[in-house]
């Protein structure tokens, strides 16, 4: 166990003058610790100097964010080629690697890079979005095996001391048991899976109110978060936490609780919203790819692109916090598939399935069938659902949003699609 925090010392992480300091005064604040950052990764990273020497850029001429546009972004893919060359890290990791206490790796694969900032940086994030409490009961309900959504959550709970429950991702009923008899007072998980578990409670006759301590929620890496959102808030008074990150950067954007959008944590980070053509800075609410600088000792990644789109506000949030917020994730850069002779963005996919609640999750594959293009559709549901009525709802919304129809629909039971299952799965070709 990493070595657990007083509730003083935990309060001491969040500093409310910083949290609200002027527009200008951040600005400076960011620009300043940034120069500092790409002189420091340049020096201590190998990819990040050869990034700099081949876009012709010396570290002393990125004085403000602005004038990261003179670097080009470094796509994932980029980055599964350069550690696929440079074995694990491609030469962006500056400190030995066994001060590292975890290595985790996502689907590519790539290797991640955890040391303990990043523990202390998870900790900062769920501080800042003010829960869960120390003494609380956490459930862990996210993936426990390579990926880091499981152990990196209980690593900084573990600091919190809140005692955790590790049940990783699948087994309903036990799950609905587990929160039951341990009073479980907050769940870590996808939110649609933490819905399941209250729609299965209930159908296991208790009145979830009433026999449950749970007080709040935590979810991220689901678009269709704002619908949840609202049933959990108004039907069950939950508390809802969100944020915003990936494996290669750990969290970087969290939701101070008002549901406007992600704060960035420019503490730990140096967030743009680029075009993803051309890789210049776009306006406020103009759609952009979101690009991350680590301000990181241990793995500075400079200008990484997380294939995300999404828009930004530079203005102050209701909360009274001065840091910019990404305002929605939009989809992807790049994200779309033709199929029938007609695009399909995943946006698209999101948005007709977004008015499907009886669907928690689901998964389109694309087939080759005397060749011509099937489109067959797995989904998630409930044991109990009407599938004849779904079938058609399904239809009606895929042919209202992109023009398809289904040629197959399987139904599963929850938990049935891998967590990291893709959206698409394009066996064509
Ligand atoms: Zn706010």
């Amino acid at each position: 166990m990493l070595r657990r925090l007083s509730p003083k010392q935990l309060a001491s992480l969040y500093d409310e003058s910083k949290e609200k300091m002027p527009p200008a005064e951040r600005k400076a604040w960011l620009d300043e610790r940034l120069a500092k950052q790409v002189s420091y990764a340049y020096k201590n990273a190998p990819a990040a100097k050869q990034k700099f020497d081949d876009a012709g850029v010396s570290p002393r001429q990125i004085k403000t964010e602005k004038d990261l546009e003179r670097l080009p972004v470094t796509t994932k893919d980029e980055l599964v080629k350069l550690q696929a060359k440079a074995p694990p890290f491609g030469g962006y990791l500056a400190v030995p690697i066994n001060s590292l206490n975890r290595v985790y790796v996502s689907p590519g694969p790539i290797y991640d890079a955890w040391g303990p900032e990043r523990v202390t940086n998870m900790v900062k994030g769920l501080v800042r979005t003010g829960m869960p409490k120390p003494g609380d009961v956490v459930m862990v309900s996210n993936a426990y095996h390579m990926v880091p959504a499981g152990l990196a959550l209980t690593d900084a709970l573990d600091v919190m001391g809140c005692t955790v429950v590790p049940a990783g991702i699948g087994q309903t009923d036990l799950q609905v048991k587990i929160m039951h008899d341990l009073k479980v007072s907050a769940i870590f998980s996808f939110p649609s899976f933490s819905m399941s578990l209250i729609k299965r409670a209930e159908e296991m006759g208790y009145n979830f109110k009433k026999d449950f301590d749970l007080k709040y929620v935590s979810g991220g890496g689901e678009r269709h978060i704002q619908v949840l959102r609202k049933v959990f808030i108004d039907q069950y008074g939950l508390a809802v936490g969100d944020g915003y990150g990936t494996a290669d950067l750990g969290g970087v954007a969290y939701d101070c609780g008002l549901g406007a959008g992600y704060h960035y944590e420019d503490d730990i980070c140096v967030i743009e919203i680029v075009d993803p053509k051309t890789g210049k800075q776009v306006k406020p609410l103009e759609e952009g790819e979101v690009v991350v600088t680590l301000l990181s000792k241990v793995y500075p990644l400079v200008r990484f692109g997380t294939g995300d789109l999404a828009s930004y506000t530079d203005e102050v949030c209701a909360c009274g916090r001065s840091a910019h917020r990404i305002t929605r994730i939009l989809g992807m850069v790049g994200d779309h598939v033709r199929v029938k002779g007609m695009f399909v963005h995943m946006r698209e996919l999101d948005e007709a399935f977004s008015k499907l609640p009886e669907v928690s999750r689901f998964q389109l594959v694309l087939k080759l069938v005397d060749q011509r293009d099937r489109i067959a559709l797995s989904v998630e549901t409930d044991a109990g659902v009407d599938r004849k009525a779904l079938s058609e709802a399904i239809n009606k919304r895929c042919q209202d949003v992109f023009k398809l129809r289904m040629d197959e629909i399987n139904y599963l039971s929850k938990g049935a699609l891998p967590q990291d299952a893709k959206k698409v799965v394009d066996s064509r070709w």
